[in-house]
């Protein structure tokens, strides 16, 4: 098979046909149609084998871990996902795996009525680049700043399950099988908060999606909005399955500091709070209040139940990698 097979043949299906796309695969560019008022949302992110999942991740989990992670920043900035490209270097044509991860791709494009409209097929270490592109009204886009003293804050979702399920994929934890098998879900097939994001336009004064852990994304709101938080840790959203395969401390750990969660953190000022719950309705996910913004910059400040809360390792470092 030729580079030119393996796009016909895998990656150029007719399955999702966006009306503002012009010309999609199979020409030099790619021509697409912006609607009127709406200004284009553009992201990249690019998952390299060994490095942003582990070597022995199923191609499913590869392609679905693509897309959402560029499908979450677009999430992140309120915008409607619409066209994305995919840059794609493969060690070897394995038919058996580009059949399960082309599946898996097309499976979650139509989810979300998004269309793979080019990109690039060359030889090398498994590596992955989208993309992805999408609209929001002008002057509605969620910024990481804009948010301001008093301000509550909030996540979509539970925290901490995809650092859990990474450290059961290489065996640095065990959990029941059902816990596993949830929390490695979480893990390998994010889902995307674009019905929330899409929702917190025109509510959120700042919103941003957590893929390096809580605290690391926090830190880029209170540093962009020059702010600082008080985050309950008792309030931090936490699975059934978190709360079985590991203590309490160590929940609040993951929670706080292990990435790959793709959920939002997004703040929302005191009179605007009676909207949330209305707007987030129909977003299919919860969001909890966990804390509330102060004026000191860029300061982070834990509590338990009112008292300071000491992390037990000491700092957010222990999951860094
Ligand atoms: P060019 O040489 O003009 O860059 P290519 O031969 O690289 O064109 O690609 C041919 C067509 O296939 C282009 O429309 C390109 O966007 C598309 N394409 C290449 N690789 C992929 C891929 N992995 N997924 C989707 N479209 C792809
Ligand atoms: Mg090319």
């Amino acid at each position: 098979m030729k580079e030119f097979d393996i796009i016909e043949y895998f990656f150029n299906r007719k399955t999702q046909q966006r009306k503002d796309v012009a010309t999609g695969i199979g020409d030099d560019c790619a021509i697409t149609i912006m609607p009127l008022g709406q200004s284009l949302a553009v992201t990249t992110d690019t998952l390299v084998s060994g490095v942003h999942f582990p070597e022995d991740t199923p191609a499913g989990a590869i392609a679905h871990k693509a897309l959402a992670v560029s499908l979450s920043d677009l999430a992140a900035v309120g915008a409607e996902p619409a066209w994305y490209s995919l840059s794609i270097s493969l060690p070897e044509i394995d038919k058996v795996w580009l059949e399960a991860f082309s599946d898996s791709l097309f499976e979650l494009s139509e989810y979300y009525s998004v269309q793979l409209i080019g990109g690039d097929t060359v030889k090398g270490p498994l590596s992955i680049t989208v993309t992805a592109h999408g609209f929001v009204p002008h002057d509605q886009a969620l910024m990481r700043s804009g948010a301001k003293p008093g301000d509550l804050v909030y996540v979509t979702g539970t925290l901490g399950d995809a650092g859990v399920g990474l450290d059961i994929v290489q065996g640095r934890l065990t959990a029941s099988q059902h816990c596993s098998d949830f929390l490695v879900n979480r893990l390998n097939y994010p889902s995307p908060r674009l019905l929330a994001g899409t929702s917190l336009r025109r509510i959120a004064s700042s919103c941003i999606d957590i893929s390096d852990g809580l605290a690391n994304d926090l830190a880029h709101i209170l540093k962009a909005s020059q702010c600082g938080a008080k985050i309950q840790i008792e309030q931090l959203p936490l699975s059934i399955a978190i709360q079985e395969a590991v203590n309490a401390d160590q929940a609040f750990e993951y929670a706080l500091s292990a990435g790959d969660d793709y959920e939002l953190l997004f703040t929302v000022s005191e009179e605007r709070k009676g909207n949330l719950d209305i707007a987030l309705a129909n977003s299919n996910v919860s969001a909890t209040c966990i804390g509330q913004l102060t004026g000191k910059k860029g300061k982070l400040e834990l509590f338990f139940e009112e008292e300071p809360y000491k992390l037990r390792n000491g700092g957010f470092e222990h999951f860094s990698s």
